[in-house]
């Protein structure tokens, strides 16, 4: 039988996990504070598999048998017996450790501990657990049941089962695990950000307009979304927010985010979810 996996939190990224692991036979439960959230994640879980549906991906009973295998909860002892827990609640360092005091001591001693988040240091919450050498980043990306990367991020201690064992678990999701170590933005976001930062400064110059800086990424670089538009998509207050984590974490100004981005989240123009980024969406 496939091994039961633990998710917390229920939104954007939690329920897309939920969705890959139970998808790929696990019985899995998606735990959130929050039964409204819950409810909106099993309605998410459902029109995504739906999707699949339409595009003869999976079967209509598939479908049906990857729901039937997640246990949507408030109870954090649901997790009992679980084999790995992935963390996805809101990036905060002080909410995840509450919450991995309430977790930590529900799960076996083999169970691992991951955590999604995206910027904050996989070593310093390993510490606030019992289970340093079983607590590892599994980073994966926004929408989670299509895209392929995991980025797998060791913490200063992380034991080398654990790593190879949440290697084999994201490989057996279909995913394509990469490690990386625990250094600020691991790999991902210390690469994207600051390239995300430069379209701003290149806006803020007046070097060109956010549709040019976007087409000359798009059609010279062959990236699918230009960096602006990208930045509307992962949300302008979570670009600043992982900027000024690369500036503290490396005390190297060229992390300096942009006072323009600043500008932007100040005024609540926060990208696609605001309805308005460095494009409207009306
Ligand atoms: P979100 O705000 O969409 O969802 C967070 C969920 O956690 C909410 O449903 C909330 O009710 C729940 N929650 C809050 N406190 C909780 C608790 N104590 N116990 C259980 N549930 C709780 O957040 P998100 O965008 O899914 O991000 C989750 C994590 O993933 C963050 O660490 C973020 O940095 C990381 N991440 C996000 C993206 C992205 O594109 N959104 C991409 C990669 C990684």
């Amino acid at each position: 039988m496939s091994t039961k996996i633990g998710v917390v939190g229920g939104g954007t990224m939690g329920n897309g996990i939920a969705h890959v692991f139970a998808q790929a036979g696990h019985p899995t439960v998606l735990m959130d504070v929050n039964q409204a959230a819950l409810d909106r994640a099993r309605g998410m879980i459902e029109k995504n598999l739906g999707r699949q549906v339409k595009k003869e991906a999976i079967s209509q009973a598939d479908a049906s048998a990857t729901l039937d295998r997640i246990d949507f909860t408030t109870e954090v002892k649901a997790f009992e017996g679980a084999a790995l827990v992935v963390e996805a609640i809101f990036e905060s360092l002080d909410a995840k450790r509450d919450i991995y005091a309430k977790v930590d001591p529900v799960l076996g001693d083999d169970a691992i501990l991951a955590s999604n988040t995206s910027s904050i240091s996989i070593t310093q919450l390993a510490s606030a657990t019992s289970r340093a050498d079983r607590f590892i980043g599994m980073h994966f990306m926004n929408p989670v049941p299509i895209m392929k990367l995991v980025e797998v991020i060791r913490g200063h201690v992380t034991s080398d089962a654990t790593c190879n064992q949440v290697v084999e678990m994201a490989s057996a999701l279909g995913k394509i695990p990469v490690e990386c170590n625990d250094y600020p933005g691991f790999v991902s976001n210390r690469i994207l950000m600051p390239m995300i930062n430069e379209a701003i400064f290149a806006l803020h110059e007046g070097v060109a307009t956010a549709e040019a800086i976007d087409q000359i990424m798009k059609l010279g670089m062959a990236h699918p979304m230009g960096p602006l538009a990208l930045a509307d998509f992962v949300g302008l207050d979570i670009c600043l927010n992982i900027l000024d984590v690369l500036y503290d974490g490396f005390r190297d100004p060229k992390y300096r985010a942009c006072p323009l981005l600043r500008n932007l989240v100040a005024a609540g123009h926060l990208g696609r979810k605001s309805g308005q980024g460095f494009y409207s969406y009306a």
